[in-house]
């Protein structure tokens, strides 16, 4: 299976892609994920990055592209893969698609996480990671809102849409019974 979780920052896709990939037997990647192993690692592209993330600003696409290109290249990620956090804009999502294509794939379904953006920020605000002080949280949702949601319209034939509200377990089994649905 060849899936994207699109949804706002705070919305649970990391926690809820971790439980999916293990349960439908694709590899979690993870571009946010990528980019903090970098910077811990203090790699060229680490330093590149960093503004970035802890603006809440989005790393310029050649970049982020380049590393997914790379990625995707995997021997793990041939028979499938679980993307969290990427696209995160309509240019992202259209390199993903001729990456795709040029090896006759296509995405099987894109995983919508609903959810209130005032739940969002409380949640991210407990969270607590460097990225997540008010600020660069509550910019953090505006990209999402001017970026990556309209990506909502440009999958609409095959969104999948689930409410994110809920018990980490009780959101994947919806997670698996929307997608088990729309096949
Ligand atoms: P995340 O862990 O998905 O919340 O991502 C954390 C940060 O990494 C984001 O705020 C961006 O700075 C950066 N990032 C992650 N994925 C992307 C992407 N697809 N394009 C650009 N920047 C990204």
């Amino acid at each position: 299976m060849r899936l994207v979780l699109v949804g706002p920052p705070g919305a649970g896709k990391g926690t809820q892609a971790q439980i999916l990939s293990s349960k439908l037997g694709v590899p979690h990647i993870s571009t946010g994920d990528l980019f903090r192993a970098h910077i811990s690692q203090q790699t060229d592209l680490g330093k590149e990055v960093q503004e970035y993330l802890d603006a809440g600003e989005l790393v310029p696409d050649e970049v982020t592209n380049e590393m997914v290109r790379e990625r995707l290249a995997q021997a793990d990620a041939t028979g499938g893969f679980l993307l969290d956090g990427f696209p995160r804009n309509v240019s992202q999502a259209d390199v993903l698609g001729g990456l795709l294509a040029a090896s006759g794939h296509r995405l099987d379904a894109v995983l919508e996480f609903r959810i209130d953006e005032d739940v969002v920020v409380e949640r991210l605000l407990a969270r607590g990671r460097t990225d997540d002080k008010e600020d660069v949280i509550r910019h953090r949702q505006q990209v999402y809102r001017t970026e990556t949601a309209p990506l909502l319209d440009y999958y609409a034939d095959i969104v999948v849409s689930i409410d994110a509200v809920g018990d980490v377990e009780e959101i994947s089994e919806r997670a698996l019974r929307a997608l088990r649905d729309a096949k």
